[in-house]
């Protein structure tokens, strides 16, 4: 299966930051992770505009259940201005800092996707301590400082499910292709606890299943 052109047309008019070959990904992913846990809910840290979110969403759909889409909308360290990923037309210019709040609902909206997309706007490590449900599937894509990152890993993974599904973006294995953080502070951590096993790899994208 693969998700509906015209999801996937939706997914890539929304601004942000997943390769079409790395969303497809994603969303096969999500649909194995569906079919072995039903029942239980997806997760993403890190929406921007809602680009990934939609295939995340169409996966969720086809597997009935829901994702949570945890951001705080103000944009990560490398998306603020003078950063190489910024995009000055999220800025709110009334408070002077970025919102990708409005996009991200537009792209849910226009994709049709409001009944099983949720966000939850705030702080990662903060929802991350009140989380309490077992996750089918969890993507990170938030900060990828070396703090963020870190604390992506520790906050999250112990919520995935035992076979369950971690899926980490931006994994770099080679510094020249990239920022370290998400390969030193979360795919290398995930293996190294013999918690997680590496099922496949598209572009930087990573996909791990939970063993123990
Ligand atoms: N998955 C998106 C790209 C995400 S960009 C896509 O497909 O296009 C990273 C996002 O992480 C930004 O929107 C930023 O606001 C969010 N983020 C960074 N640090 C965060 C934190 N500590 N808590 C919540 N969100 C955070
Ligand atoms: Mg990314």
């Amino acid at each position: 299966m693969s998700l509906a052109a015209d999801l996937r047309a939706h997914a890539l008019a929304a601004k942000g930051f997943m390769p079409a070959d790395e969303g497809d990904a994603l969303f096969d992913a999500a649909i194995a992770a569906g079919a072995a846990l039903p029942g239980l809910p997806f997760l993403e840290v890190g929406s921007y505009c809602g680009r990934s979110t939609v295939w995340l969403g169409g996966a969720a759909r086809a597997c009935e259940t829901v994702v949570y889409a945890v951001d705080h909308h103000r944009g990560s360290e490398e998306n603020q201005a003078g950063w190489e990923h910024h995009d000055p037309t999220v800025v709110d210019l009334r408070i002077g800092k970025m919102d990708t709040l409005p996009f991200f609902r537009a792209t849910i909206h226009d994709a049709g996707l409001e009944d099983v997309v949720f966000a939850v706007v705030g702080q990662s490590p903060a929802v991350a301590r009140a989380w309490r449900t077992p996750l089918a599937f969890l993507f990170i894509d938030g900060g990828h400082g070396e703090e963020p990152a870190r604390k992506d890993y520790e906050g999250w993974t112990p919520h995935v499910a035992v076979g369950g599904t971690l899926a980490i973006h931006d994994v770099f294995p080679d510094p020249a292709d990239g920022g370290r953080p998400p390969y030193e502070q979360i795919f290398v951590p995930a293996l190294e606890s013999g918690r997680f096993r590496l099922v496949s790899s598209t572009g930087s994208l990573r996909v791990l299943q939970r063993v123990d």
